[in-house]
């Protein structure tokens, strides 16, 4: 046998996402994840995962819905096998575990036998997080004792059902529990045949649909009524059929995930993407579903700007005290403080003041520096406060901030007697238009809720939303704090909640806290 070249070929990583949500694929998946150049992914690969991918990095879906292929599997092996011949650093993420029916090994054998040997992250299986999402354990000491994964799909083109009803039935009647993937469009005939196969008609039954996700919803009800209340209620793939004795238990703590402050909460972020993500991560945790409305970008300082940001730098020295007041104000530095190949010795003498926590943590993250000074509440009047406690006059500040910051910070320092340069380190400009699904949803009076974390998001939203900016009136608000609560009421709409402390943590804390009153 003669070995390929393994150099010159790139690399696949069969990558299992687990069943939805991003927190709950592996470490290894993820490192995974982020590095590669090429992500090959299914259809119940949520966005919000993918979202962690590389900038610059490839997405493909190949994502197959019944009736519906998107692409054979000869064409998928085929794809992987080309872009890692093409020296490609490859992820192929499967949702769940990529080798329960997940096809995951023919396309390991498949690369091996030209020569890629693909590496193998399992993930967590649906059949497993979707019931435990639902307050489902399969298995319990006292309920059952097994529990088995069978796919319930049957291929068209095949006149008899694949999957054995009758040892499924007794499998059930001495105490297992069984998980039925790719059920739903056969889900009557699956639980007549069961039915028909001697089991009672009052055996514990339940379906889960898009588990562990924000689109989670699930019923639980006896095998024989099954189907019906499926139908009415509207169940679809991809859901979990589970059926056996654990799908009955009720304890308390069991139904943790569907109890979460914010389940069945729609919320629509306007932030700049940059900045999103921790919004949203703290939101999603809590079980609310998440429209990201981006009605800023921020983007690079113009080239005068820089210009001065580097004279700046080069003399640090120059100035008593640094003053950063957003955590994109703080990337920009890093940039230029690499880029003049500077280091943390260049702020030995400066004292450093940052607005708030997430600015601090930015500091300290990109840059290994310590904030001097953070205000006791994280907006530029308390800031101004702290930095005045000390006397001011004739000492030199150097504002980094955005190019559409308030006056108020600089205006208090200099009335104080300081030497204020005040530079732009970023452009903030307004977004062109707002994501369709926004539209979509705030039209269909589907959102509870929209955050603003700033008086510009404000202006931009309404700009951005133009004469259908009345569709805000029927959408609670909760705004960072006072001046934003201030710049909405001057629009009209009014605040129902306001963070306290204004962060972010603060904003998710004040929405929670409404909702559970
Ligand atoms: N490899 C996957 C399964 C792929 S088969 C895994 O290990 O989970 C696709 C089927 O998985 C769907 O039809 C559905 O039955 C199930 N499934 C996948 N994700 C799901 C989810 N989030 N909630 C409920 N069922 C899911």
């Amino acid at each position: 046998m003669t070995l390929p070249d393994e150099k010159s070929f790139g690399r696949v990583c069969l990558v299992g996402a687990g069943p939805g949500d991003p927190g709950l694929i592996t470490v290894r998946g993820m490192q995974l994840l982020r590095a590669a150049q090429v992500i090959v992914h299914d259809a119940l690969v949520l966005p919000s995962l993918l979202r962690e991918a590389r900038a610059d990095a490839q997405l493909i879906d190949v994502g197959k819905r019944h009736a519906d292929h998107k692409m054979t599997q000869d064409a998928i092996n085929a794809l992987l096998l080309e872009q890692a011949k093409a020296g490609r650093f490859v992820v192929r993420l499967k949702g769940g575990d990529p080798f329960v029916f997940g096809r995951g090994a023919e396309e390991a054998v498949y690369l091996a036998k030209h020569g890629v040997i693909c590496e193998i992250i399992p993930g967590i299986t649906a059949g497993v997080a979707a019931p435990a999402m639902a307050g489902i354990p399969v298995t319990h000491r006292h309920f059952a004792s097994s529990v088995t994964f069978v796919t319930g799909h049957e291929d068209p083109a095949k006149s008899a059902s694949t999957t054995d009803l009758a040892a499924l039935a007794s499998l059930i009647t001495t105490g297992g529990t069984v998980c039925i993937y790719m059920g739903m469009n056969r889900l009557d005939a699956i639980t007549d045949q069961l039915l028909e196969h001697g089991l009672p008609s009052d055996t514990p039954a339940a379906v889960v649909q898009w588990g562990a996700t924000p689109m989670q919803r699930s019923l639980r009800t006896t095998l024989d009524r099954l189907s019906s209340l499926v139908d009415e209620e509207e169940l679809k793939a991809p859901a979990v059929i589970v059926i056996g004795k654990v799908v009955a238990i009720e304890e308390p703590g069991l139904d943790f995930y569907m109890k979460r402050a914010m389940v069945g909460q729609r919320v629509v972020i306007t932030r700049t993407r940059d900045q999103a993500s921790d919004l949203r991560e703290k939101l999603e945790a809590l079980g609310a579903q998440v429209l990201e409305a981006p009605t800023i970008q921020v983007q690079p300082m113009t080239q005068d700007a820089q210009q001065r940001v580097d004279q700046a730098l080069r003399s640090l020295d120059n100035y008593n005290w640094l003053v950063v007041t957003s955590a994109n104000g703080v990337d920009a530095l890093a940039q230029r403080v690499k880029a003049l190949a500077l280091d943390g010795r260049a702020f030995a003498n400066v004292k450093i003041a940052a607005v708030g926590q997430a600015t601090a943590l930015a500091l300290e993250t990109s840059l290994g520096l310590r904030a001097d000074l953070l205000p006791e509440k994280f907006v530029a009047e308390s800031l101004a406060a702290s930095l005045l406690k000390e006397d001011a006059k004739g000492q030199r500040y150097l504002l980094l901030r955005a190019d559409i910051a308030r006056d108020t910070l600089p205006q208090l320092l200099i009335e104080a007697g300081a030497l204020v340069d005040d530079l732009p380190v970023y452009r903030t400009l307004p977004a062109i238009q707002l994501p369709e699904d926004v539209m979509e949803a705030l039209r269909a009076g589907e959102v509870d809720w929209i955050t603003f974390t700033s008086s510009s998001t404000v202006r931009n939203m309404i700009a951005l939303l133009g004469e259908e900016h009345t569709l805000l009136r029927s959408v609670k608000i909760a705004s960072i704090g006072p001046i934003t609560s201030q710049t909405l009421r001057e629009t009209d709409l009014s605040p129902t909640v306001e963070a306290s402390p204004s962060d972010i943590q603060g904003l998710v804390s004040a929405i929670a806290t409404h909702l559970a009153v």
